[in-house]
């Protein structure tokens, strides 16, 4: 899978509809300061899944929409389209047999976030483990922040790990492992309650 275009509608400094082309190779974005090079990266993070408002540089989600300016009204929703070219079929099973996938998350004022893939709707946690089992995602390694690097210099040795656990591609297991725990959980729980009422029948 690889990123091939990124829409922005009202996210932060973009208010018009904006298309950023990633071609084949290195893309640059350049600019001056406060021009809307980090919101970039932010839309990246956040059409994959990202659910933390501070790492949208934001005291809640709905920070991210555009907040209006001294010529232009506030807008009530933000919405990003992350497309992904899938022509070498390298997308996880669920969603591998297109050519392309697009994602789409958008948020209204008042009713949170809602995500498609390809016009269908997904839960936010399909989207996470789609771009989890791609070995990317909100909390890629790949996406490096400005202060990210001193951060990892000086980060405890569990966190070092986390961050080789996602590079190695295994991050979406935790999520599974978790949601099987609960599974495992539930079941013993009705075992028993089956128990108790055998109990009671005998
Ligand atoms: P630098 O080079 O200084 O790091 P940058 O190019 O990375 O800057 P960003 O930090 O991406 O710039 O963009 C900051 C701009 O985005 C500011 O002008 C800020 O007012 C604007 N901005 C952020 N959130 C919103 C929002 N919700 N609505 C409107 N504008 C916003």
């Amino acid at each position: 899978m690889r990123f091939s275009r990124l829409r922005l509608q009202g996210f932060k400094s973009f208010v018009d509809p904006t298309d950023l082309v990633i071609a084949d190779g290195l893309t640059g974005v350049v600019g001056p300061n406060g021009c809307g090079k980090s919101n970039l990266l932010e839309a990246l993070r956040w059409v994959m899944g990202e659910n933390r408002p501070t790492a949208m540089r934001g005291g809640g989600m709905e920070d991210v929409i555009f907040a209006g300016a001294s010529s232009r009204p506030a807008r009530n929703f933000a919405e990003v389209t992350l497309a992904l070219d899938n022509t070498e079929r390298t997308a996880p099973a669920a969603f591998n047999d297109a050519d392309a996938l697009d994602v789409v998350r958008r948020i209204t004022r008042d009713a949170g976030s809602a995500y498609k893939l390809n016009g269908k709707d997904v839960r936010a946690r399909d989207v996470q483990m789609l771009f989890a089992d791609a070995s990317t995602g909100a909390h890629s390694p790949a996406l490096v922040r400005q202060g990210q690097i001193s951060e990892l210099i000086n980060a405890k040795p569990q966190k070092r790990r986390r961050i080789l656990e996602e590079a190695a591609g295994i991050s979406g297991l935790y999520q599974r492992r978790h949601e099987a725990e609960l599974k495992l959980n539930a079941t013993t729980a009705n075992l028993t309650r089956v128990d108790d009422v055998v109990e009671q029948l005998a």
